[in-house]
C-alpha cells in the first residue's frame, strides 16, 4: 500500500477523520492526552506503539465505546461525541469481540444488518457478496467451531463489513494468529481494503505489521502521538530517540560533542575514547548532548578491513543466526565494554564470523542518525 500511494499532501485528499484535542482520563491515568491528527478518506492509517501507550483507548474513543474527558472527534467534519455507537458507521475487528458461537457464518455476517433493519432479501445478497470478499464462498451454514483461526478472522472481517462501514477499526486483528497465518491475512486485509476503500485505522504494537500494511503510521507513547508520517519516511527519518530506538532495530547512545569541523561533528558515546562522527546541523554545538542512534543494518563487520568513516575493533561476542540475516554483536576492543549489533544479509555464499574472532566494524556518518537534547 504505501507504494502506491500518491502525495498525503495531494489537494485531492479528503479529510474523514478528525481527533481534535482528544483526552482521555482514567481516575489518574492519563492514557490519551490532547491528540489530534487526521485520517484522510480511503487511508490505511496504524497506531503503533507499546503496551499501555493508549492506542486502544483512541479506538474504543472513535468507537464511541468510551467518551473523551476533553476535545472532540469528527467524522466527515460532524461532531460524534452525542452518537452512540451504533449511530456512528463504523465497522470493528477487536480482539476480544469473537464471532457468537452459537450462530452460522450467515447469521453472524448478516447481525449487524438485522441491527440496522436491513431487509432481508438484501441481506441474503450482502452475506454472500462478503464471504466472496473474503473468500470463503459455501461457507455461510458452518458454527465458528467448524473454522480454522484464520477462517473465523475473515469472517469477523466480513461481518464488520457488511453494512458497509464509512469507518474500520482494527484492534491487533491478528495477534491470535501463527506467524504463517498473520502473514497471509496481512496480505488478505490489504487486498480487501484495495477492494472496498474503506478508511481503516489499524492499531498494532509490531512494528513489521505496521510498515508493511500502513499507509501512515502514528507512533503513539505514554497517551501521545510521538510522529505521524509515512512508512519510508517513519523509518528513515525518525524525529525522536525513541522512534528510532522502536521502529527497526538500532544501537542506542548517549554522547556529548566534543569538535565541529565544517560539516563534520565529533561525538563521544561514552565514558572512554570511544568516539564517532556525524553530520553537523544547526542544533549541534561542542559540549551539547545528543541522542545517537545508528541502525543494525548500517553497521558494517568484516575481518579484512573496512571502508567506512568511522572504523573501530572489536571481537565478536555473539553470532546469531535469522535465516535470511545474520545478527553480530561486537564487543569493541578500547575496554569501554561497549557491545555494538550490526545486521548483514545471508545467503549460502556468505562466509559467517564466529564468535571469538577479532573483526571491524563501523558506519559511515550520514547514517549516524542523533537528536539534540
Ligand atoms: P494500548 O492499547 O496502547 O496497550 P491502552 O489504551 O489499553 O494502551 O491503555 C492506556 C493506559 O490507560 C494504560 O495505562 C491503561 O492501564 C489505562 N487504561 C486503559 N483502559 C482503562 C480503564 N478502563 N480504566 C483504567 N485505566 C485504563
Amino acid at each position: 500500500m504505501a507504494t502506491t500511494r500518491v502525495d498525503e499532501q495531494s489537494s485531492l485528499s479528503v479529510e474523514k477523520v478528525r481527533i481534535d484535542g482528544v483526552t482521555k482520563r482514567f481516575a489518574d491515568v492519563v492514557a490519551v492526552d490532547d491528540v489530534s491528527f487526521s485520517i484522510e478518506e480511503q487511508e490505511f492509517l496504524t497506531l503503533l506503539g507499546p503496551s499501555g501507550a493508549g492506542k486502544s483507548t483512541l479506538l474504543e474513543l472513535i468507537a464511541g465505546f468510551i467518551q473523551p474527558s476533553e476535545g472532540e472527534i469528527y467524522i466527515d467534519d460532524e461532531p460524534i461525541s452525542t452518537k452512540a455507537p451504533y449511530e456512528r458507521s463504523i465497522g470493528m475487528v477487536f480482539q476480544g469481540m469473537a464471532l457468537f458461537p452459537h450462530m452460522t457464518v450467515h447469521e453472524n455476517i448478516a447481525f449487524p444488518l438485522k441491527m440496522r433493519r436491513f431487509d432481508s432479501n438484501i441481506i441474503d445478497g450482502r452475506v454472500e457478496e462478503m464471504l466472496d470478499l473474503v473468500e470463503l464462498p459455501g461457507y455461510q451454514d458452518r458454527k465458528p467451531n467448524e473454522l480454522s483461526g484464520g477462517q473465523r478472522q475473515r469472517i469477523a472481517i466480513a461481518r464488520a463489513l457488511a453494512f458497509e462501514p464509512e469507518l474500520l477499526l482494527l484492534d491487533e486483528p491478528l495477534s491470535s494468529l501463527d506467524k504463517k497465518l498473520r502473514d497471509t491475512m496481512r496480505e488478505e486485509l490489504l487486498r480487501i481494503h484495495e477492494e472496498t476503500d474503506v478508511t481503516t485505522i489499524h492499531v498494532t504494537h509490531n512494528q513489521e505489521e505496521a510498515l508493511t500494511m500502513a499507509d501512515r503510521i502514528a507512533v503513539v507513547n505514554e497517551g501521545h502521538i510521538e510522529q505521524l508520517s509515512t512508512t519510508q519516511e517513519l523509518y528513515s527519518e525518525p524525529q525522536t530517540p525513541f522512534i528510532a530506538d522502536f521502529v527497526g532495530d538500532s544501537n542506542m547512545f548517549n554522547g556529548t560533542i566534543t569538535g565541529v569541523n565544517g560539516d563534520v561533528a565529533a561525538v563521544n558515546l561514552g565514558t572512554n575514547e570511544f568516539t564517532t562522527e556525524c553530520p553537523t546541523t544547526d542544533s549541534v554545538s561542542v559540549d551539547s548532548t545528543v541522542d545517537v542512534a545508528i541502525r543494525y543494518e548500517d553497521v558494517h563487520v568484516s575481518t579484512s578491513g573496512l571502508n567506512v568513516d568511522n572504523v573501530y575493533s572489536g571481537t565478536v561476542h555473539q553470532t546469531i543466526f535469522r535465516g535470511d540475516q545474520v545478527l553480530y554483536a561486537v564487543e569493541l576492543d578500547d575496554g569501554s565494554d561497549q557491545i555494538v549489533r550490526s545486521t548483514s544479509a545471508y545467503n549460502r555464499d556468505v562466509q559467517m564470523i564466529d564468535r571469538g574472532d577479532e573483526v571491524q566494524i563501523g558506519w559511515n556518518r550520514s547514517d549516524v542518525m542523533f537528536f539534540a537534547r
